[in-house]
């Protein structure tokens, strides 16, 4: 008789984005006339560049003919995506990243759901709270996390690292030494950053009590401050503790392209035990790799004309983001985020939770955001919107909110 992973009904039921689904739905059946802005998307929606598109078009036609065609993709990526990759981000920051360092996937979600995979059944994950559920999720699949508590919205297992505007939100070394740390700058939800020298502490920690930490940096295009790390690597001694995600989904718009990286430098080791290898190997044996004229798009998006085009991409987000943000603060709310990141963060009223916010908001202003609560429990009280709305419905969105 076959016995299923009973791991996966330890997930609490109802996830977050569809809770908000049903009660869009339902407002909008009782309600037609009313024109809903939804400030509460956690995907792009500019369409792909133009550089993007011609390199996919290319790469279309090379798959037609004999001698161009490509089969399976090679296990860590192909090398012309590899070592643009390692030059552009890395190496031209002064780090010393090598193009066989890095594994080229199909996103940062699915990697940071993987990684878990090459450490022990027993080790004790970190989470910054709140933060993008996956790596929790991903670790409760895999038997890490204990019991669930529906109180506290807890897990007895994994140490919860309270990120709030009490501390700036800059989560505090926890009282139990981790063996992994999930760290994920610029943040999402709260929009926040650490400076250079902050991560530098946590690299100096992960290495001073031999935890790992999994740096998930996919919306490091969005960073403007000079003192905001665009790479963990920046970091002395991230080598031997760190290894980071990427992804081509928030800066490029390949949210349903699928695309992104996992850089495991080979100074990662467990005793003699290199975590490349592993990784190498998973890769090697689970994985298919991105499509070949998928990686070809991504080898565009360093172009000059894909630079180019993309810088302003996020600039069109970015200027959402200012609206929201000043907007926000002329309604009196207390707000962050934003200037790094395409989230912002605020404080809910008094005597108002997360959710109390969010049907506020639906039925007062008719926007959709997100209940922070859903993102942790320290997430309460709290509630994100996000800048990837179109302009015009952002300033409308923001007017509305200041009416009230
Ligand atoms: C959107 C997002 C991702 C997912 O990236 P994909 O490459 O689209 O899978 C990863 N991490 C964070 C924090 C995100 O918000």
């Amino acid at each position: 008789m076959f016995k299923i992973n009973d791991n996966y009904l330890k997930l609490p039921g109802s996830y977050l984005f569809s809770t908000i689904g049903k009660k869009v739905a339902a407002f909008t059946q009782d309600n037609p006339d009313k024109e809903i802005i939804r400030l509460g998307i956690g995907d792009v929606t500019q369409p792909l560049a133009p550089a993007i598109i011609q390199a996919l078009h290319s790469a279309v036609d090379e798959m037609a003919q004999a001698e161009t065609f490509h089969g399976y993709a090679p296990d860590l990526g192909y090398e012309f995506l590899r070592d643009t990759i390692a030059k552009n981000d890395y190496q031209s920051r002064g780090c010393q990243i090598a193009a066989d360092e890095i594994f080229v996937s199909d996103g940062a979600k699915c990697d940071s759901a993987n990684i878990q995979e090459i450490f022990s059944q027993d080790s004790k994950i970190a989470v910054c709270d709140p933060v993008y559920p996956v790596y929790v999720d991903s670790n409760v699949m895999a038997g890490r996390t204990g019991t669930y508590d529906p109180k506290t919205e807890t897990w007895s297992d994994v140490i919860y690292m309270p990120c709030t505007a009490d501390n700036d939100f800059v989560p505090a070394f926890p009282k139990e030494t981790p063996d992994l740390i999930y760290l994920c700058y610029p943040n999402n939800p709260t929009g926040s950053t650490l400076t250079k020298s902050q991560l530098q502490e946590w690299v100096d920690y992960a290495n001073k009590n031999g935890a790992v930490i999994i740096y998930d940096a996919a919306y490091e295009a969005y960073i403007s401050q000079e003192d905001v790390p665009h790479t963990i690597y920046e970091c002395e001694g991230a080598r031997t503790c760190a290894i980071e995600l990427r992804s081509f989904s928030k800066n490029a718009g390949f949210t349903g392209t699928r695309l992104g990286f996992t850089v495991l430098p080979k100074d990662l080791k467990c005793g003699d035990v290199s975590l490349h290898a592993l990784w190498a190997r998973r890769h090697g044996t689970k994985y298919n790799g991105a499509p070949y004229i998928v990686q070809k798009a991504g080898e565009a998006v360093y172009s000059e004309a894909g630079k180019a085009q993309l810088k302003e991409q996020v600039a069109y987000y970015m200027r959402n983001a200012s609206v929201i943000l000043e907007g926000l603060k002329e309604a009196g709310y207390q707000v962050s985020g934003g200037v790094d990141a395409p989230y912002i963060w605020m404080q809910t009223p008094k005597g108002m939770d997360s959710w109390s916010f969010f049907d506020y908001l639906l039925e007062k202003a008719n926007v959709v955001g997100t209940p922070g609560s859903g993102f942790g429990p320290s997430g309460e009280g709290c509630f994100r919107l996000t800048a990837f709305g179109s302009y015009e419905n952002t300033l409308a969105a923001m007017e509305r909110i200041k009416r009230l």
